[in-house]
């Protein structure tokens, strides 16, 4: 068979279903680089009418928490990443590693390795010495080592026996075709001496197991792809199709990092982006549909395709993730918004039971703020009465303001409470007496939220509520 008809077949599920899977290392908090990937992973599977699972890769036993566990699958919830099987963890699945693996030594595809770090260190100095590559010799592969007996109290790691000759290649379903020769692969250590099964081959035995069809990666992975692609041929199974995602970098051409702002999912949710705006703005980091940049979970579904994910290295830029949360607040539901709202407002000390209903003040908000955090911040005033800066003070309630305030006081106490009736009292006020509406506006506005802006003063007045307005006018004039 050639390498390219080997290279492509693909391990389609035998009724043709697509199954994709992310695969996060407990090992930190979801990083907007992988979240990206899973988004593509979810994407493809979801258009396709497919399967997505969810793996967890706690073989790393030292540096995967419970914490970052629980991180994982609270984010997946938040942005809506539902997965169809899973989680699986891999320290669960031990005993079926041991299995493949004693599969491949019986075969002859894997063998027992004495070498010891001391001697491989040896080895590497002399090669570097010789301006070679430093790669393991092959001085256990079973047809080197036949008469020789493993030294006492060596604990054997377990090698893979990489082919010699050829070259593996698959044509990448992002960046196309790519091949390495298998020359240049050393026999991959598939087992630690303790018997502690390897990250690349728990993956490969987990891809074939969960029947993926579509391994959708960090390209940082590429140079693991040809031994996995080797140990698939191994194992007797047919390839799946590779797509390796290009990296995330900051707005300087640099890998993303905490200098670019944050980089965890979840500070995203707590500083108040929606959802919607994050799954967006990962999806457009890399992929794109026409000139589409604001668009929903829906159409991302029905748009999805691997051929818009770019080769080139995606760049995240922070401000332009604020404007899409800007404008995502701007299309939600405001009951919606208004519950997404609500623990921003008690996390400033605002009791909704207290003041107005949280959508109330997101429908107020909706076209000024870029956060829930901005906009539950800027909310304060609905909730307690502001304390009024003295040059707002000095200027605007002054004698001819607060007799403004006491004037409308009786007004106000009159009518029904709503914006339009509101506006109605103001405008009529501002005639009868022969002065601009902003002279009854501003003095309105600073003396109830302590601010010279704000939204409409009749919308203001008509959330904060008849009884708030007057206590506060009373109070003030
Ligand atoms: N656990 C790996 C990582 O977090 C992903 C492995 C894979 O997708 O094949 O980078």
């Amino acid at each position: 068979m050639t390498p390219d008809k080997d290279a492509t077949a693909v391990n389609i599920a035998t009724d043709g279903t697509v199954r994709t899977r992310f695969a996060p290392s407990p090992t930190g908090h979801l990083h907007l680089g992988n979240v990206r990937t899973a988004v593509f992973a979810w994407a493809y599977a979801r258009r396709l009418g497919g399967k997505f699972i969810l793996r967890i890769e706690d073989t790393d036993l030292a540096r995967s928490t419970d914490e970052y566990k629980q991180g994982i699958l609270r984010d997946m919830a938040w942005l809506g990443l539902d997965y169809d099987e899973g989680p699986f963890y891999q320290m669960e699945r031990m005993p079926r590693y041991r299995a493949a693996l004693q599969q491949l030594l019986d075969q002859g595809k894997a063998y027992r390795c004495y070498m010891s770090s001391a001697e491989l260190d040896a080895l590497r100095a002399e090669q570097l010495a010789r301006g070679e590559k430093p790669r393991y010799d092959g001085r256990w592969r079973p047809e080197q080592a036949a008469g020789r007996t493993p030294p006492a109290g060596v604990d054997p790691v377990i090698r893979f026996r990489n082919p010699d000759a050829g070259i593996v290649a698959w044509d990448d379903a992002v960046k196309g075709r790519i091949e390495f020769a298998n020359a240049e692969l050393d026999d991959l250590v598939l087992a630690r001496p303790d018997g502690t099964p390897m990250y690349n081959f728990c993956v490969v035995v987990d891809d074939i197991d969960m029947r993926i069809t579509h391994v959708i990666r960090g390209d940082d992975h590429v140079n693991n792809t040809p031994r996995q692609i080797n140990l698939f041929r191994a194992l007797g199974a047919a390839l799946p199709v590779f797509g390796h995602t290009p990296t995330v970098l900051g707005t300087d051409g640099e890998k993303l990092s905490k200098r670019h702002g944050a980089v965890s999912l979840y500070q995203y949710a707590e500083d108040g982006y929606l959802p919607e705006t994050m799954l967006n703005f990962l999806a457009r980091l890399g992929w794109a549909h026409g000139d589409a940049e604001v668009f929903t979970r829906a159409e991302l579904i029905a748009w999805f395709d691997l051929k818009g994910i770019s080769e080139s290295a995606a760049r995240f830029n922070g401000e332009k993730l604020a404007w899409l949360n800007a404008e995502h607040i701007k299309r939600a539901d405001e009951g919606r918004l208004g519950e997404l709202l609500a623990p921003f407002l008690r996390a400033t000390g605002c009791d909704p039971n207290e003041g107005p209903a949280p959508s109330q003040v997101a429908a107020l908000y909706r076209e000024r703020a870029a956060t829930l955090a901005e906009m539950a911040e800027s909310a304060h005033y609905l909730y307690h009465a502001p304390e009024v800066p003295e040059p707002l003070r000095a200027q605007h309630l002054s004698a001819a303001g607060l007799r403004v305030l006491q004037a409308l006081q009786p007004r106000l106490a009159a009518i029904d409470w709503r914006k339009e009736a509101i506006g109605a009292v103001l405008k009529a006020f501002a005639a009868e007496q022969g002065i601009k509406l902003p002279q009854v506006m501003m003095p309105l506005r600073v003396a109830l939220s302590g601010s010279a802006s704000t939204p409409a003063v009749d919308a203001v007045l008509a959330v904060l509520g008849r009884e708030r307005t007057l206590e506060r006018l009373a109070a003030i004039a």
